[in-house]
């Protein structure tokens, strides 16, 4: 599900940055070309005004200025003098070139009514008109025909220059700009893949971690309900001494039931952030106090020595909530009570840190492996030594550690120096 999710949002976000590349780039590519096109024409009237005027001035136009400013074929300039054109003209220009020089001059008679070959046109003082034109092969040409009076008649000059060569470079600029927008496409691609794998890399683990939480409930319920059927389909056969034992059964099954599926209730309110605290000034030291009290005989029960250590005149007020930092509190002794084996220790105690409250239960029970110690905070999970107790869910540490977070504060583990396990919560406290 993921792979082809991934593989969309990858498609989609490359193609969004693709059309703006691409577009952007054709803009960019319009505005360049538009520019040098105008510069282009802008150098063919120089070149031709400069024909104009070197035909304008001089009383005699010699072969060598006709064939350089002839560029290398770059201009077709064609001149008559009084209609007849001057002899190396006629033996420079192909036929071809011929050809185009006639079609301009059919263009600027019927366009702009100038007959540069004509009599009639003497009469104008001087002229010259340029423009753009298409020959048979759909080439595109710049044509500048300039008619100009002289003492002795008239001369004209037809000149057409050929866009060949910068529609050539034009498309050779469009296959660089194709090439790299092509590029920068595969490069998005890889970006958006890598990014888009980054981004859903925590929703995925989110997902399998919720797909976890589901199989591992649905487990831990499976097995009261069983014990649950089990025990009232044989409380119907029971006589009443028997039956009345099946039914303790059943409490019990029941009460193990509703404390798992308040304590996943706490979990997936922690997960939408809908967990409601009730802050209040708190005094840590008589919150503590009081569960100390609580599980001295609890810890008493199974033997093991309860010993509460915070100095007197400590201070530690906090601003929390009383019954969540107290659900902790117990989480943690009960632990400690559960994993300590009989003629154990367990210390309670709190010190103040800089601004925070280190509160501390030190046991010398079991305590926790490496191995472990890497999964204990983690939803569900139980240390193999743990797993036969009916009365551990493997939730308690998860809830503790939400909890601490929701203050601003955390809870970490390591291990008692002589064996067994420390947990210390950490906890913003008042500067008074
Ligand atoms: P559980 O309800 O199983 O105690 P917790 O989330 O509170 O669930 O604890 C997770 C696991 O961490 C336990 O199953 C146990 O293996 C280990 N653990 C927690 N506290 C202690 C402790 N004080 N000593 C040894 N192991 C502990």
């Amino acid at each position: 599900m993921f792979k082809k999710l991934h593989i969309q949002l990858t498609a989609i976000c490359t193609l969004c940055t693709a059309v703006i590349v691409i577009i952007i780039t054709i803009s960019c590519l319009y505005i360049f070309e538009k520019g040098m096109k105008d510069k282009e024409y802008g150098l063919f009237l120089t070149a031709t005004n400069s024909f104009h005027s070197y035909i304008q001035g001089e009383d005699l136009i010699t072969a060598k200025w006709y064939h350089e400013s002839r560029s290398n074929g770059r201009y077709i300039i064609f001149i008559e003098d009084n209609g007849v054109p001057l002899s190396f003209v006629t033996m420079t220009i192909s036929p071809a070139e011929m050809k185009l020089a006639t079609q301009a001059g059919h263009i600027a008679k019927e366009r702009y009514g100038l007959d540069i070959s004509s009599e009639k046109t003497a009469k104008v003082i001087e002229k010259q008109v340029h423009f753009s034109f298409y020959d048979t092969n759909n080439q595109e040409y710049y044509a500048a025909l300039s008619y100009l009076p002289k003492e002795n008649g008239f001369m004209s000059m037809t000149s057409v220059y050929s866009l060949k060569p910068f529609r050539q470079s034009l498309l050779y600029q469009r296959l660089i700009y194709m090439g790299l927008v092509f590029l920068a496409i595969i490069c998005l691609g890889i970006f958006s893949y890598v990014f888009t794998g980054y981004v859903l890399h925590p929703i995925e683990g989110n997902r399998s971690k919720q797909v976890q939480f589901i199989a591992s409930a649905s487990h831990e319920l499976r097995s009261p309900l069983t014990v649950i059927r089990a025990s009232l389909a044989a409380m119907k056969k029971a006589d009443k001494t028997k039956a009345e034992r099946f039914e303790e059964i059943i409490q019990s099954e029941l009460q193990r039931m509703g404390r798992l599926v308040d304590d996943m209730l706490s979990l997936s309110r922690a997960d939408v952030e809908s967990w409601t605290l009730q802050y209040e000034k708190t005094d840590l030291s008589e919150l503590i106090f009081s569960i100390y009290e609580r599980f001295l005989p609890i810890a008493k029960k199974k033997e093991i020595q309860l010993d509460y250590l915070i100095s007197a005149d400590l201070k530690l007020r906090c601003y929390c909530d009383k019954q969540r930092i107290e659900q902790i509190l117990t989480i943690l002794l009960d632990n400690a009570v559960s994993y300590t084996p009989n003629n154990g220790k367990i210390l309670l105690s709190a010190e103040k840190k800089m601004r925070k409250c280190h509160i501390k239960v030190i046991d010398n029970g079991i305590g926790i492996s490496a191995k472990d110690k890497e999964h204990i905070f983690e939803r569900f999970y139980r240390a193999d030594a743990a797993h036969k107790s009916k009365e551990h869910f493997g939730l308690g540490l998860a809830i503790a550690k939400e909890i601490a977070g929701l203050h601003k504060g955390m809870l970490t583990m390591q291990n008692t120096p002589d064996g067994g396990s420390t947990f210390i919560l950490i906890l913003p406290i008042l500067n008074e």
